[in-house]
């Protein structure tokens, strides 16, 4: 499963940046580009066995999705892709093609992937 290789690569590179910041994590905030096809469920499933006996063990994985920005060489739009689906379909697809003029487009965002920040509890570390 994919989910399993990005989020152990994501734990490994927050672990290290962890250790001047004492106390609890609560959360770590994940920003996904809606162009990336992972499983929102799968990448919590893997968090959740991944975590297990670190740090982060017992923190909640959000994952803030980060939609689709397109630049077109052609005409020069800048902003939201065109989407294939009803607009206010969730599950509506972002085309790669200018609103404007259906040139092909240059993706500016959508297709990232990073732990934006991680939140951190005051409490305590009760269970050594
Ligand atoms: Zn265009």
């Amino acid at each position: 499963m994919h989910e399993y290789s990005v989020v152990d690569a994501l734990i490994s590179a927050v672990l290290p940046r962890l250790t001047e910041h004492p106390g609890r994590v609560k959360t770590l905030v994940l920003k996904k580009g809606e162009l990336r096809i992972l499983s929102d469920r799968a990448l919590g499933n893997a968090f959740e066995i991944l975590s297990h006996g670190t740090r982060l063990a017992g923190a909640q994985l959000v994952v803030e999705v980060v939609p689709t920005v397109v630049a077109c060489p052609a005409c020069g739009y800048r902003g939201a892709a065109g989407r294939l689906g009803e607009a206010d379909d969730h599950f509506s697809i972002p085309v790669l093609a200018c609103p404007e003029c259906t040139a092909p487009v240059d993706v500016v965002a959508g297709r990232e992937l990073y732990v934006d920040h991680v939140t951190l509890s005051d409490e305590p570390l009760t269970d050594a």
